[in-house]
Parts: C-alpha cells; sequence; structure tokens
C-alpha cells in the first residue's frame, strides 16, 4: 500500500494509516486512493521539500521529523512562518488555488514526508467534505498562529521603533546642545571682530585705497553673516526648546507686515520683484509677542524673495478665520512665484539644518536668488508660530526651476493666548 523512494534508508511507513491519523474522518476509499499513490519521501536535514514560487503540483503530509516554512524578504533574508511537526500537512493551498507556492518548505532535521500528485489529491479532495473540512479546520489554526505570531512581530518593532527615536531624540539634543554652547562662545569675539571691520571700513585710510575698500567690505560681509547665522542658532534654540520668554502684547499684522513690505522694498524693487499685500487693513489685533512675530513674518517674506526669480511675484494675504481646534485666528497667506517645493520636502523644510537642491552656499547676499542659508529661517518661524498655539504649513505644486509654479506658506495664529482672555472684548 505504501511505496518507497528507492533509498530504503528510512523505516517502512504505512502510508494509509498515516494518512488516517492527520486527515481523521475520511472515507476507507478516500484514504485507500490517496494512499495507493503516496509517495514515502526521506528528506534529508537542509533540503527543500517545496519552493515558494513554484507550481502547485503536489499535496504533502509530514510523518516524522521537522520542516520549517519560510519567506525570502527583499534584503535576501529569510523569514520563519511556521514550524511544522508530525501530523501537520502543507502544500495543499497552491493546488486549490491554482497559483504559486506561498511559502518555501525546508526539513530542519532528517524527516519523511508522504507526497500526493495535484491530480489524485484534488480528486478526492472534490467528492470529500470531510478532507474539505480537515483542510480549512488546521487552515483555520494556522491563521491563527500566524496572526499571533504578526502581532508579536509588530509589538517587538513598535518597541524598537521606540527606542530608535528615543536615542535620536537624545542624539539630537546633543548635537543642539554643543550647537548652542559653541554658537554663544563664538557670538562674542565675532560681534567684536564685526565691530573692528566695520571701523575699519570706516577708517578714511581704507576708503582711499580701492583694494583695501573691497578687502574690508569682503570681510564685513562675511562677519556680518557669520554673526546672523550665530544669533540664529541661538535663537532656534530658544525657541524650537521650548526655553523662548513670550512677551504679549496687541500686535497689529496689518502694520508688522507694511514695515516687512518697507524694509525689503530697496531689495524688490532691486530684483523687479512685484509685491501686493491683501486684506490686512480690517484685521483683528492679536495678542502676540511683536518681536518674534516680526522676525517670523519676516523670514517668510525674506525665503518667498529668495526663491522668486527675478520679475517675480510676491502677494501676502491676511484674514481673520474661524479654525476648528484653535478658534477665532489672524490667517496670513505668503504666496511667491517662484521655484517651489519638492514634495518630499515639503514638510522636511521645517526640520532644523535641512535644505533642498543646490542653493548657493556661499552666496553672501540673503535677498538674492537662491542665496543660501544656513536652513534654520523655518524652524524658528515654525517654533515661534507653535508658541503662540498656532500653526503653519507650506503648499507647493512642486519644485522646477523653469516653470517656477510658486509656493504658498500659510500661518495662523490665534488671537488670543490659549486659555487667556479674549482680545478687544474690553477695548
Ligand atoms: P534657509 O536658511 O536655507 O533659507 P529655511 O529654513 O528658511 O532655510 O528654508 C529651508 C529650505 O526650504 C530652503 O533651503 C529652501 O529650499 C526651502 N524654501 C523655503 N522657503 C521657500 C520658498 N518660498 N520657495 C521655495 N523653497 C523654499
Amino acid at each position: 500500500m505504501s511505496s518507497m523512494d528507492g533509498s530504503g534508508s528510512h523505516p517502512a511507513v504505512d502510508a494509509k494509516e498515516s494518512l488516517r491519523s492527520v486527515l481523521f474522518g475520511l472515507p476507507e476509499e478516500d484514504l485507500d486512493e490517496l494512499a495507493r499513490v503516496a509517495v514515502v519521501r526521506a528528506v534529508p536535514s537542509g533540503e527543500v521539500v517545496c519552493r515558494e514560487g513554484s507550481p502547485g503540483d503536489a499535496f504533502y503530509v509530514l510523518v516524522g521529523g521537522r520542516m520549517e516554512m519560510l519567506q525570502h524578504l527583499d534584503d535576501d533574508s529569510e523569514r520563519v512562518l511556521h514550524l511544522a511537526g508530525p501530523g501537520e500537512f502543507f502544500g495543499e493551498m497552491a493546488i486549490v488555488h491554482g497559483g504559486v507556492r506561498t511559502a518555501t518548505v525546508r526539513a530542519v532535521e532528517p524527516s519523511t514526508v508522504l507526497e500526493i500528485g495535484r491530480e489524485p489529491f484534488l480528486r478526492v479532495l472534490g467528492r470529500s467534505p470531510a478532507l474539505a473540512v480537515r483542510i480549512v479546520v488546521y487552515l483555520t489554526s494556522r491563521l491563527r498562529d500566524a496572526d499571533q505570531q504578526a502581532i508579536q512581530e509588530l509589538r517587538r518593532a513598535n518597541e524598537e521603533l521606540r527606542r530608535t527615536l528615543h536615542r535620536l531624540q537624545r542624539l539630537d539634543r546633543t548635537k543642539t546642545d554643543f550647537i548652542r554652547v559653541s554658537a554663544h562662545e563664538l557670538r562674542t569675539p565675532v560681534a567684536a571682530l564685526l565691530g573692528y571691520a566695520q571701523m575699519m571700513q570706516d577708517n578714511p585710510l581704507a576708503q582711499s585705497d580701492d583694494e583695501l575698500s573691497t578687502l574690508v567690505s569682503g570681510v564685513v560681509a562675511s562677519t556680518e553673516r557669520l554673526h546672523r547665522v550665530f544669533n540664529s542658532i541661538l535663537d532656534l534654540s530658544r525657541v524650537v526648546d521650548g526655553d523662548a520668554e513670550i512677551h504679549r502684547s496687541p500686535v497689529s499684522m496689518s502694520v508688522t507686515l507694511q514695515s516687512i513690505e518697507d524694509e525689503f522694498s530697496d531689495v524688490t524693487a532691486e530684483r523687479g520683484l512685484t509685491v501686493d499685500l491683501k486684506g490686512l487693513r480690517d484685521l483683528p489685533f492679536v495678542q502676540a509677542d511683536p518681536d518674534m512675530t516680526y522676525r517670523a513674518l519676516r523670514h517668510l517674506f525674506g525665503n518667498a524673495i529668495k526663491y522668486t526669480p527675478d520679475g517675480g511675484q510676491i502677494t501676502v494675504t491676511g484674514r481673520a478665520v474661524d479654525v476648528d481646534d484653535l478658534g477665532q485666528c489672524v490667517e496670513v497667506v505668503v504666496q511667491d512665484s517662484g521655484i517651489g517645493i519638492a514634495p518630499e520636502d515639503i514638510d522636511l523644510i521645517f526640520e532644523k539644518f535641512y535644505r533642498t537642491g543646490e542653493v548657493a552656499l556661499y552666496s553672501s547676499g540673503t535677498t538674492s536668488f537662491k542665496g543660501g542659508g544656513p536652513g534654520l529661517g523655518l524652524a524658528i518661524v515654525r517654533g515661534v508660530v507653535l508658541a503662540h498655539g498656532g500653526r503653519i504649513w507650506a503648499e507647493s505644486p512642486g519644485y522646477d526651476e523653469e516653470a517656477c509654479p510658486g509656493s504658498r506658506f500659510v500661518v495662523q495664529i490665534p488671537l488670543e493666548e490659549p486659555g487667556g482672555s479674549p482680545l478687544g472684548e474690553d477695548r
């Protein structure tokens, strides 16, 4: 009743009895038919019985030994789905679906299987509800095991992610602390250097010599730039780490934005940029830190200038809005017709030291087209907006230096301090 693989190296197996103990409830004639066609195979340790991706041409019952069912992952590693022992079977899924095998089965110790060809297996399955039920019951328990395993793996992965995040946050904090201390230490001598350089620039001796005058102007410009970078780093660490003190008073966005436009008027004229301020006149006052608000909006305006080619358009729009979870806000939108921002960068640009594209790294111009910066500005702007309980985000159809699709930066700042009394009620 049993056929051997010819090696004779394993004990004789009674195929019908083995099948009876695994596929219990099957009528005698079905057991007889399956046993008649079953081939007994001795499988040495390490040998693959069936391979992921191959067609389902046989059904297997594991009679003795142990086999692992595994899947190959993209990085060439393997994931063990299940360790099967005597009495378990495999290979039925690919036959029933008419598809390919979804797992590789490999012996982890010398094992014995009964191999039943696809045709006889389907014939018996077609007439035997008992075999179908047995397969469904077995599959259900395997699915339950797989579920449990997936949950365990997810828990482990989550824990690992949490630990990694914690480690990264600590590293980031260390890095920021180091940069802050360095900036603090270096700012004082750089301020002195700037003072001396400016004195040299004003000196008639330097002014009378063209070559010297150019050199001194270079020193002044570079030192100013260095000074600005140190100041930005110190601002950043104060605002982003939440150490900044906010001194609130009623702020008119209209006056603030008008002053910013005035401050940049020479630059925008020189670069041929058209600036439009809209909807500012009737804006309500905002209870905010006037200095921080000025610097944040000034930076957005400065970026609009920097990332828009000569002759472009900058539009600043203000309006009062009622935002679901923020309440009454003033919303300011700074829109430009510049190079735009790629979707993959749109959130990351608010991270400190994050910069996109090939900006002119060493350009000393803070307002020249694509003039470089240290990548701190938007992190500071976001820190300021968050410190006021507000929200900021960027929108852009994408990055394209030829077509210049433009960008929009939207800032929403609540009129009243969170938990404070509404502004304007007693005015
Ligand atoms: P930076 O000092 O480099 O200007 P920011 O934090 O202000 O740093 O900006 C980060 C990056 O965001 C910039 O390097 C630039 O790539 C992108 N970016 C900011 N504003 C705009 C804008 N209006 N249009 C296009 N890209 C912008």
